[in-house]
């Protein structure tokens, strides 16, 4: 399908309009930021990794039944997709206590849980993407009660395949954000599924595989990507 004129340019993607109005390209970039914009740089071959990593993981979930955005791969950077109405959740899921869990309530990172959870922040980078609750989406008029329920069950679904998948490949999948858009009235799973969006840690040694690299500074943060793809060989 044609590539027409960008539509928006994100911190790690472009959007391309189609001649289909169903349909649109991402293009994804090597720029990476973190906390909310105020730490900016690139990560070399970031783009491809995570557009291969996507396409390769959304093709894996549909074939275990979860509806998603993603309809072709053009090349190693562009996708075709289709155009949804993004939902303005961010939707985490963890399995192992890190990062803003582990800093908000005083927990070990590591802390391994007896049950994933589920939490949803308001998409808004103005207000600093907040965690709030499901009677907040209600209110806030993000979602519906029934949209509320069908990303909750798709969202704990998604996790039992990433995890089954990535411990396969000696992974473990401590916790990621998915985002999930509206197409022609269904609830179906958008975005990216990454390094940049999930933590990665290797099973033995829990050696961080994943942005977190960029984000603390620890270095070698192509080589952690570039051993993401070898595992999971895409
Ligand atoms: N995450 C993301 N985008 C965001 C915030 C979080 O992709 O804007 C991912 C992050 O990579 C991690 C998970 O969601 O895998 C949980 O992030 P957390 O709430 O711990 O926030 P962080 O420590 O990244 O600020």
């Amino acid at each position: 399908m044609k590539q027409m004129e960008q539509m928006y340019e994100g911190k790690a993607k472009k959007v391309y309009r189609t001649e289909d109005k169903d349909y649109v390209i991402v293009s994804y970039k090597d720029d990476a930021t973190a906390f909310n914009g105020l730490k900016k740089g690139t990560i070399l071959g970031k783009g491809e990794i995570n557009n291969l990593m996507s396409n390769h993981l959304f093709q894996y979930l549909e074939k275990n039944g979860i509806k998603t955005h993603f309809e072709k791969e053009i090349n190693s950077r562009n996708t075709l997709v289709k155009a949804v109405e993004i939902v303005p959740l961010e939707v985490i899921v963890r399995n192992i206590a890190a990062g803003s869990f582990s800093k908000r309530l005083g927990v070990e990172e590591g802390t391994v849980f007896e049950n994933p959870t589920v939490e949803f922040s308001y998409k808004n980078d103005n207000l600093g993407d907040p965690l709030i609750n499901d009677d907040f989406a209600l209110a806030l008029k993000l979602a519906t009660r029934e949209e509320i329920k069908e990303i909750k069950s798709m969202a704990l679904k998604i996790n039992e395949l990433l995890k089954a998948y990535f411990i396969e490949c000696n992974i473990k999948l401590v916790d990621f954000k998915l985002e999930f858009g509206r197409f022609h009235n269904q609830i179906i799973l958008a975005d990216e599924i990454s390094p940049d969006t999930c933590r990665l840690w290797d099973k033995y040694t829990n050696e961080k595989l994943d942005k977190d690299r960029f984000r603390r500074d620890m270095g070698n943060v192509e080589g952690a990507y570039a051993e993401v793809r070898k595992r999971l060989g895409f």
